[in-house]
Protein backbone atom coordinates (compact mmCIF):
# COMPACT_ATOMS: atom_id res chain seq x y z
CA UNK A 1 0.00 0.00 0.00
CA UNK A 2 1.63 3.40 -1.36
CA UNK A 3 0.87 5.06 1.93
CA UNK A 4 2.60 8.36 0.90
CA UNK A 5 0.13 8.37 -2.01
CA UNK A 6 -2.30 8.40 -0.04
CA UNK A 7 -1.21 11.37 2.45
CA UNK A 8 -0.20 13.66 -0.37
CA UNK A 9 -4.17 13.14 -2.35
CA UNK A 10 -5.98 13.47 1.57
CA UNK A 11 -3.49 16.60 2.02
CA UNK A 12 -4.19 17.92 -1.80
CA UNK A 13 -7.73 17.30 -1.02
CA UNK A 14 -8.29 18.31 2.58
CA UNK A 15 -10.26 21.68 1.71
CA UNK A 16 -12.90 19.62 -0.89
CA UNK A 17 -13.31 17.22 1.55
CA UNK A 18 -13.75 19.65 4.15
CA UNK A 19 -16.56 21.29 2.01
CA UNK A 20 -18.19 17.74 1.07
CA UNK A 21 -18.61 17.04 5.01
CA UNK A 22 -19.70 20.55 6.01
CA UNK A 23 -22.26 20.17 3.50
CA UNK A 24 -23.94 17.01 5.01
CA UNK A 25 -23.91 18.41 8.20
CA UNK A 26 -25.55 21.46 6.74
CA UNK A 27 -28.21 19.66 4.89
CA UNK A 28 -27.80 15.35 5.54
CA UNK A 29 -29.82 13.50 2.69
CA UNK A 30 -32.08 11.26 3.87
CA UNK A 31 -30.56 8.09 3.03
CA UNK A 32 -27.03 9.05 4.81
CA UNK A 33 -26.44 6.60 7.27
CA UNK A 34 -27.60 3.66 4.89
CA UNK A 35 -25.26 5.57 2.22
CA UNK A 36 -22.23 5.76 4.48
CA UNK A 37 -22.69 2.40 5.40
CA UNK A 38 -22.80 1.20 1.95
CA UNK A 39 -19.30 3.13 0.95
CA UNK A 40 -18.06 2.10 3.92
CA UNK A 41 -18.45 -1.71 3.15
CA UNK A 42 -17.55 -1.19 -0.35
CA UNK A 43 -14.18 0.74 0.57
CA UNK A 44 -13.19 -1.92 2.76
CA UNK A 45 -13.80 -4.80 0.34
CA UNK A 46 -11.22 -3.16 -1.68
CA UNK A 47 -8.49 -1.86 1.30
CA UNK A 48 -6.81 -4.59 2.89
CA UNK A 49 -6.02 -3.59 6.17
CA UNK A 50 -3.49 -6.14 6.26
CA UNK A 51 -0.72 -4.28 3.76
CA UNK A 52 -1.48 -0.82 5.85
CA UNK A 53 -1.92 -1.13 9.68
CA UNK A 54 -0.74 2.75 9.72
CA UNK A 55 -2.97 3.46 12.12
CA UNK A 56 -1.53 1.07 14.66
CA UNK A 57 1.57 2.37 13.48
CA UNK A 58 1.23 6.46 13.64
CA UNK A 59 -1.29 7.03 16.36
CA UNK A 60 -3.46 3.89 18.17
CA UNK A 61 -5.81 3.87 20.20
CA UNK A 62 -7.73 5.19 23.15
CA UNK A 63 -8.04 2.93 25.77
CA UNK A 64 -11.04 2.83 28.03
CA UNK A 65 -11.88 1.07 31.22
CA UNK A 66 -13.65 -1.99 30.23
CA UNK A 67 -11.06 -2.62 27.30
CA UNK A 68 -8.19 -2.42 30.15
CA UNK A 69 -9.91 -5.05 32.28
CA UNK A 70 -10.62 -7.11 29.19
CA UNK A 71 -7.12 -7.10 27.76
CA UNK A 72 -5.38 -7.30 30.91
CA UNK A 73 -7.80 -10.23 31.98
CA UNK A 74 -6.75 -11.90 28.23
CA UNK A 75 -3.21 -11.43 29.29
CA UNK A 76 -3.65 -12.75 32.90
CA UNK A 77 -2.24 -9.15 33.88
CA UNK A 78 -3.47 -7.05 36.57
CA UNK A 79 -5.47 -4.41 35.14
CA UNK A 80 -2.81 -1.74 37.12
CA UNK A 81 0.39 -3.49 35.97
CA UNK A 82 -1.04 -3.74 32.10
CA UNK A 83 -1.80 -0.01 32.49
CA UNK A 84 1.73 0.96 33.84
CA UNK A 85 3.87 -1.31 31.72
CA UNK A 86 1.73 -0.06 28.46
CA UNK A 87 -0.13 2.95 28.84
CA UNK A 88 0.23 6.82 29.17
CA UNK A 89 -2.24 9.27 30.58
CA UNK A 90 -2.27 11.81 27.48
CA UNK A 91 -2.94 15.63 27.77
CA UNK A 92 -6.70 15.11 27.60
CA UNK A 93 -6.36 12.53 29.57
CA UNK A 94 -7.04 9.78 28.16
CA UNK A 95 -5.66 6.47 28.26
CA UNK A 96 -3.53 5.97 25.16
CA UNK A 97 -0.09 3.67 23.85
CA UNK A 98 3.34 4.91 25.72
CA UNK A 99 4.79 3.55 22.40
CA UNK A 100 4.17 3.49 18.56
CA UNK A 101 3.85 1.61 16.17
CA UNK A 102 1.26 -0.19 19.21
CA UNK A 103 3.39 -3.44 20.91
CA UNK A 104 0.51 -5.60 19.76
CA UNK A 105 1.15 -5.36 16.18
CA UNK A 106 2.57 -8.53 15.13
CA UNK A 107 5.47 -8.10 11.90
CA UNK A 108 3.05 -9.34 9.52
CA UNK A 109 0.44 -6.50 10.57
CA UNK A 110 -1.92 -8.57 12.31
CA UNK A 111 -3.25 -7.87 15.88
CA UNK A 112 -1.61 -9.91 18.90
CA UNK A 113 -4.44 -8.99 20.81
CA UNK A 114 -7.47 -8.71 18.26
CA UNK A 115 -9.97 -10.85 20.17
CA UNK A 116 -9.78 -8.70 22.74
CA UNK A 117 -8.62 -4.75 20.69
CA UNK A 118 -9.60 -1.83 21.67
CA UNK A 119 -13.09 -0.78 21.23
CA UNK A 120 -11.67 2.64 19.05
CA UNK A 121 -9.71 -0.30 17.37
CA UNK A 122 -12.32 -1.98 16.15
CA UNK A 123 -14.34 0.88 15.20
CA UNK A 124 -11.35 3.07 13.45
CA UNK A 125 -11.63 5.07 11.13
CA UNK A 126 -15.53 5.07 12.07
CA UNK A 127 -16.89 5.55 8.69
CA UNK A 128 -19.87 3.16 9.34
CA UNK A 129 -21.33 5.40 12.42
CA UNK A 130 -24.47 7.42 11.94
CA UNK A 131 -24.39 11.08 11.43
CA UNK A 132 -21.17 10.63 10.33
CA UNK A 133 -20.63 14.65 10.11
CA UNK A 134 -20.45 14.53 13.69
CA UNK A 135 -17.11 13.51 13.61
CA UNK A 136 -16.10 15.42 10.33
CA UNK A 137 -13.11 17.24 12.05
CA UNK A 138 -11.71 13.50 13.29
CA UNK A 139 -12.57 12.30 9.60
CA UNK A 140 -10.59 14.55 8.22
CA UNK A 141 -7.74 14.32 10.32
CA UNK A 142 -7.86 10.33 9.36
CA UNK A 143 -7.80 10.97 5.60
CA UNK A 144 -4.35 11.89 6.06
CA UNK A 145 -3.53 8.30 7.71
CA UNK A 146 -5.95 5.84 6.48
CA UNK A 147 -6.32 5.28 2.46
CA UNK A 148 -9.96 3.65 3.66
CA UNK A 149 -10.91 7.14 5.35
CA UNK A 150 -9.96 8.96 2.08
CA UNK A 151 -11.53 6.42 -0.29
CA UNK A 152 -14.80 7.12 1.80
CA UNK A 153 -14.84 10.31 1.33
CA UNK A 154 -13.41 10.61 -2.18
CA UNK A 155 -17.02 8.10 -2.77
CA UNK A 156 -19.11 10.09 -0.60
CA UNK A 157 -18.12 13.39 -2.83
CA UNK A 158 -19.17 11.69 -5.89
CA UNK A 159 -22.63 9.55 -4.18
CA UNK A 160 -23.68 13.45 -2.96
CA UNK A 161 -22.26 15.15 -5.92
CA UNK A 162 -21.31 17.88 -2.91
CA UNK A 163 -18.09 18.99 -4.22
S1 LIG B 1 -8.09 1.22 9.21
FE1 LIG B 1 -7.11 2.58 7.75
S2 LIG B 1 -5.07 3.08 8.59
FE2 LIG B 1 -5.89 1.31 9.69
S3 LIG B 1 -5.04 -0.44 8.63
FE3 LIG B 1 -7.07 -0.08 7.72
S4 LIG B 1 -6.68 1.25 5.98
FE4 LIG B 1 -4.84 1.31 7.25
S1 LIG C 1 -4.32 -3.13 19.75
FE1 LIG C 1 -4.14 -4.21 17.81
S2 LIG C 1 -5.55 -3.17 16.42
FE2 LIG C 1 -5.20 -1.81 18.17
S3 LIG C 1 -3.48 -0.45 17.59
FE3 LIG C 1 -2.62 -2.23 18.64
S4 LIG C 1 -2.11 -3.69 17.02
FE4 LIG C 1 -3.54 -2.19 16.17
Amino acid sequence: MDLEFYKNQATLKQKEHRKTLEALKKKPPKNLDYLAQEVHDEVFRKVDCLQCANCCKTTGPLFTDKDTDRIAKHLRMKTADFESRYLRTDEDGDKVLQNLPCWFLNDDNTCSIYEVRPKACREFPHTDRKKIYQINHLTIQNTLICPAAYEFVEKIRLRTGVK
